[in-house]
């Protein structure tokens, strides 16, 4: 009597489902101590996934997680690991149930977890292209989509179950899915060398479109059957006395081609099935590589050959590792004969390709295993590209070490675009363009708006808005990985740094020669770039801008005789000044950092107690304007770059400022002018005074606590009679 506790604890009580030891006697254990774990782990996953699709039912009315049990058979007859039988179990779980992709990695952990994740994510890729084109990039898609090839190997399998009860589903749907599985799966099975699972594919998809054309074959080898056995004995018994006397043990079996490949040459040969000579066909199995060609040697003794039907697969391999040799002999009732002879390795390679290298890694012949990440994939879809390829090549893919250096995505039309690990939206689009890249405004990653650093992932589908007007941002530099786009980013960014430069040159020129009253000169001091080592204007004007070269300087060199003019003293006074005043403090901080590397904007000249915004320069640290710099305007066009910069300063620190004031002289003035001063309550730290053509120009260095105070005092000092101006140092 069967234990009650059974059907809630069968692992406990050692009493599984029939359902479920079916499947379990399939599974390959590749060390017997292994076997009771193996067993645990997939009544987890049986049980999980039965009561996850609980009540739902198929199409045909049966349970559905019927098909998740007929899909992980199919992985267990292919001699796949447990995890990737798992994976077969629970493969839409995620999909249809309430389940999430939490719960089974909780469960059953990361490596099942991807395997259900990857085929979910493959279940939302609809094939909808008539394109080979098309086929072929969705074959990449896939592939690269699954991360791990045993995703794959699951959706075979579940392709195959579904194909194979597709007769529930509504006809427009079953042409969809069977065009689906000619197009992408059946290539992509020969492509990984799995034959058995592409005729299988093969003859549901056939029976599947040409139902009558399929029932009329199947009827006919049928009946057949017997004469075809007949024949077939009479070839393999004196072969099999001869093989014995030489030692050798053989499988022998006759084998019956595929329906679809009797259709297609009944089809191409327009002859009836009868006339088909070679849809006969034996195959010969044997222990060793040397076996192969001492069988062979043995067939072509007791037979014909017909010499151009002759193949060695085993010396020169096919490009997805198919080994065996072919050759076509004349057999009994001058029929013609086809023959396969090959090694037991051999043949499970032939029939499921890839997926018996999870097998060869548990017998240990495979060192490292097959790897389960990204990289071979370049490499598989290059060959996949080239039948002609070294198929060793191609199977060391399957073994060597990924390096996680490169990930494949995909444009809105499907083509594949290959970048480096960690690339973003703006890698892509100076990928696709660089006009795409200079003017990429947002992008869509799989239809969601995302933000330009976020990292591409693997089979995502990238698309890129554009807009004339976007330029690139210094903010992408801190991003971006290939060197395409830092190339094309930084061309463009010192372009508009020139530009910048070129505009702040030539408005600090104006303005200077103004004041100097030297308008006149702009055009002499515009075409004296040669003098400089400088090229053109432009250069000249760079050169201002970016203060490698001041107005006062041209105008030294195109015109020493203004010399006095220039008042190269006061130059010389000013400077002394600034740097007196800025002496004072410890110097600038940004958002409390200090020690910055900091040049002072000669068109503003701010000096501690000033409001002043920081430039940040590449290379050269910042440059600190004063906030109401009549620069700035220009240099906001970037306003990413303007950063709040603080004098580094005790709150009771007194500032220096340095005034010019002009005006007419008279008698009193300078105690006037001194009066202002102290009656603000500011304290006078050096006065200087000069007198020309009955104009004084005085300056004065005060100390003072802010600048409202200052500016109160200043509005005092104008309304002195006689003055005309009064003026900042450094102010322009
Ligand atoms: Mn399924």
């Amino acid at each position: 009597m069967p234990n009650p506790l059974a059907r809630f604890i069968p692992h406990l009580v050692g009493e599984f489902p029939k359902q479920f030891m079916d499947l379990f006697e399939k599974v390959n254990i590749p060390a017997e101590n292994e076997k009771e774990e193996i067993k645990r782990l997939l009544w987890e996953a049986y049980d999980f996934g039965l009561n996850s699709h609980e009540g739902q039912k198929r199409k045909s009315g049966e349970p559905y997680f019927n098909h998740c049990v007929a899909v992980a058979k199919l992985l267990a007859s292919w001699k796949m690991d447990h995890s990737t039988i798992m994976g077969g179990l629970l493969h839409d779980s995620v999909e249809d149930t309430g389940v999430n992709l939490a719960d089974i990695r909780e469960r059953f952990g990361e490596d099942v977890t991807n395997l259900v994740d990857g085929v979910t994510k493959l279940g939302g890729i609809k094939f909808t292209s008539r394109e080979e084109k098309q086929a072929g990039n969705f074959m990449k898609m896939l592939l690269s989509v699954a991360k791990d090839l045993r995703v794959i190997i699951i959706k075979f399998a579940d392709r195959i179950h579904n194909m194979q009860t597709i007769e529930y589903l509504p006809r427009f749907k079953q042409h969809r899915i069977a065009v689906e599985t000619r197009d992408v799966f059946v290539p992509l099975a020969h492509r990984l060398g799995m034959a058995s699972v592409k005729f299988l594919l093969e003859d549901l998809v056939f029976k599947t479109l040409k139902p009558k054309e399929y029932k009329n074959i199947e009827s006919k080898i049928k009946s057949s059957r017997r004469e075809r056995e007949k024949y077939i004995r009479e070839v393999s018994d004196p072969l099999q006395k001869e093989l014995n006397k030489l030692g050798i043990e053989a499988k022998i079996y006759g084998r019956v081609k595929s329906h679809s490949s009797i259709y297609g040459k009944m089809v191409k040969r327009d002859k009836s099935f009868d006339e088909i000579y070679d849809h006969l066909a034996i195959r010969l199995m044997v222990e060793k590589v040397e076996d192969c060609y001492l069988t062979l040697g043995i067939m072509h003794n007791q037979f014909t050959p017909v010499q151009e039907r002759f193949k060695d697969f085993i010396a020169s391999p096919k490009s997805n590792a198919y080994q065996s040799i072919h050759t076509t002999v004349i057999g009994p009732k001058g029929r013609m004969l086809e023959i396969q002879i090959r090694t037991h390795e051999m043949e499970e390679t032939a029939e499921i390709g890839i997926a018996a290298h999870w097998h060869y890694k548990e017998k240990g012949s495979l060192s490292k295993g097959v790897d389960l990440h990204v990289k071979w994939l370049r490499e598989l879809v290059d060959i996949l590209q080239s039948e002609s390829s070294d198929p060793r090549e191609f199977m060391n893919l399957l073994k060597i070490d990924l390096f996680n250096d490169e990930i494949f995505v995909f444009t809105p039309k499907g083509d594949l675009v290959q970048l480096p690990t960690d690339a973003t939206p703006i890698d892509f689009a100076f990928h696709v363009h660089t006009e795409v890249g200079i003017h990429c405004l947002g992008a869509k990653v799989n239809h969601k708006i995302v933000p330009l650093n976020t990292k591409l992932q693997n089979g995502d589908i990238i698309e890129i808005i554009t807009s004339k007007t976007q330029k690139p941002s210094y903010g992408w530099l801190n991003f971006v990985v290939t060197s395409k786009a830092r190339t094309h980013i930084n061309k463009v960014l010192m372009k508009q740094q020139f530009e910048e430069s070129v505009e702040l040159g030539k408005e600090l020129m104006k303005k200077t020669l103004r004041r100097l009253k030297m308008k006149d000169l702009l055009t002499e001091i515009e075409s004296s770039f040669n003098k400089f080592g400088l090229n053109n204007t432009e250069q000249l004007l760079e050169a201002i801008g970016k203060g490698d070269l001041t107005v006062r300087k041209i105008l030294l060199k195109i015109r020493p005789e203004d010399e006095p003019k220039l008042d190269k003293n006061e130059d010389q006074e000013e400077k002394r000044f600034f740097n007196f005043a800025r002496s004072r403090t410890r110097g600038i901080t940004l958002q409390g950092i200090d020690n910055l590397m900091v040049t002072f904007g000669k068109c503003c000249n701010p000096i501690p107690g000033d409001e002043m915004i920081g430039f940040v320069t590449r290379g050269r640290g910042i440059t600190v304007h004063r906030s109401d710099c009549k620069s700035l305007p220009l240099l906001k066009k970037e306003s990413d770059r303007l950063v709040p910069v603080d004098w580094d300063v005790e709150k009771n620190d007194l500032f220096n400022v340095r005034l010019k004031i002009v005006g007419q002289d008279r008698k009193g003035m300078l105690n006037d002018l001194t009066d202002c001063i102290t009656k603000s309550d500011l304290n006078i730290v050096s006065v200087e005074s000069k007198v020309k053509d009955a104009v004084a120009t005085t300056y004065f260095i005060i100390q003072v606590k802010n600048l409202r105070q200052l500016e109160r005092m200043i509005k005092k000092m104008t309304n002195t009679s006689g003055v005309d101006y009064i003026e900042r140092s450094g102010q322009s």
